[in-house]
């Protein structure tokens, strides 16, 4: 498989997994967390498939194309380490769907930072809520739901919060 194939395949389970998550909260209210704005290729698929939610965005820099850059109110610039933990209070049990997007080339440090966010990401998540994690993620009250089709184990995570 080239370079070519295999970004298109990551690209590909990335979506795929965006829109199965979507179908899943669509009984669950709340705001989507988007970690990791990056060049705002997942904040704008998320926002045309979720037109009705407002997007919560978290990022330590921006770097994408203008018209995918979030409302000021939307966004939460700083390291996910300290941002996160301070929305807890205002978001506490309320969101959603949290797509976590925040890998590195250097796959320790990404596990590292996965393991860092998630009590965070576990407060945050409403019952019935939904993380879809480029990191694996392990918790009793994160529950790992199937993939699409198409989408190799450990490409990408999903995981249901009770
Ligand atoms: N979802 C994006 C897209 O589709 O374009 C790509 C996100 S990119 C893989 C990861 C992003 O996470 C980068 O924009 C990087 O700045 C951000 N990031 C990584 N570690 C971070 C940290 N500790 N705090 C805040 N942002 C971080």
């Amino acid at each position: 498989m080239s370079r070519l194939d295999s970004a298109i395949r990551r690209l590909e389970a990335q979506r795929d997994c965006l829109d199965r998550a979507a179908g899943m909260v669509t009984d669950v209210p709340g705001p989507v967390f988007e970690l990791g704005l990056g060049n705002g290729r997942t904040y704008d698929h998320l926002r045309a498939s979720m037109p009705d939610r407002i997007i919560f965005v978290f990022d330590r820099h921006i770097a994408a194309h203008p018209d995918r850059i979030p409302p000021d109110d939307c966004l939460f610039l700083g390291d996910f380490r300290e941002t996160l933990p301070a929305a807890v209070d205002r978001f506490r049990g309320s969101v959603a769907l949290i797509h976590a997007d925040i890998g590195t080339g250097d796959a320790d440090a990404s596990r590292g930072l996965a393991r860092a966010l998630l009590p965070a990401l576990v407060l945050l998540l409403a019952k019935g809520g939904v993380l879809v994690s480029d990191q694996p993620q392990v918790d009793e009250r994160l529950h790992a739901e199937p993939l699409p089709p198409g989408v190799p184990a450990g490409r990408y995570f999903l995981y249901r919060s009770d």
